[in-house]
């Protein structure tokens, strides 16, 4: 079928809008920033279980301290009722008197030993509360950031509707000056995920690189340049290059 040059014009430019709204469609379907979000989200599962094993041991080591305070007051409280009954000293011989102190010194050797472990738990509670901030500190950044790109990724997508919306806008001048026949085997193409139409450039189809016979190729090159073909294969619309 021959074109006329305005009519060549309009299919170009519906090849150029054609390809560009393809793109905008697939850039929609799989966002730029999408496996980001992902690796973010991902990350934001790990923290969460690393925050629970740093709550844990945070609370081993509190219940340590816990633990050796009611060690400790038990001794203490031994302590202060043997040196009740040592200052009261009713009945007891001297024996009595050696054992009793002899116990309390024990008794206040064990406080001792409760008293450097607590300490020692005290330690390693101030170094697991640090670990639990950070993991939190963690935990906040990738937060703050999945935030971010969720918001990124959400604006391009309205970019995008917009941009499809204005390709759409734009298609249809071009596509109201294409003759009905060629936008019919255009969209035909189109719907097959193929660029509608293609210029050659040399005897392939552009658009599927089905081979031109060199006959009909020949024939192609003495014809007008406006004139159409269609793809033997593909149906897409074929101009050969001016
Ligand atoms: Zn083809």
């Amino acid at each position: 079928m021959l074109i006329t040059d305005s009519q060549r014009t309009a299919l170009q430019t519906l090849i150029e809008l054609t390809a560009n709204g393809r793109a905008l469609r697939y850039e929609l379907d799989n966002p730029k920033r999408a496996e980001e979000l992902q690796e973010l989200i991902s990350r934001h599962k790990e923290l969460g279980e690393e925050r629970t094993a740093a709550v844990a041991v945070v609370e081993s080591h509190q219940q340590a301290i816990n633990e050796a305070s009611e060690l400790i007051d038990a001794q203490r409280t031994k302590i202060e009722k043997k040196t009740v009954e040592l200052n009261d000293g009713t009945g007891l011989t001297s024996r009595d008197m050696v054992n009793l102190q002899e116990e309390i010194a024990g008794h206040e050797t064990r406080v001792s030993e409760l008293e450097e472990s607590q300490l020692e738990e005290m330690e390693g509670l101030e170094g697991a509360e640090a670990e639990l901030s950070a993991v939190d500190d963690r935990i906040a950044e990738v937060t703050a950031s999945g935030k971010e790109v969720q918001t990124a990724v959400k604006e391009r997508k309205a970019e995008l509707h917009g941009l499809i919306a204005d390709n759409e806008t734009a298609a249809a001048g071009p596509r109201s000056e294409v003759p009905q026949q060629l936008l019919t085997a255009f969209d035909a193409n189109v719907r097959q995920g193929g660029p509608g139409a293609a210029l050659l450039n040399g005897p392939n189809c552009q658009a599927c690189g089905q081979e031109i016979g060199g006959a009909a190729w020949h024939g192609m090159l003495g014809a007008d340049v406006n004139e159409t073909y269609e793809c033997e294969e593909c149906e897409a619309v074929l101009l050969r290059r001016s």
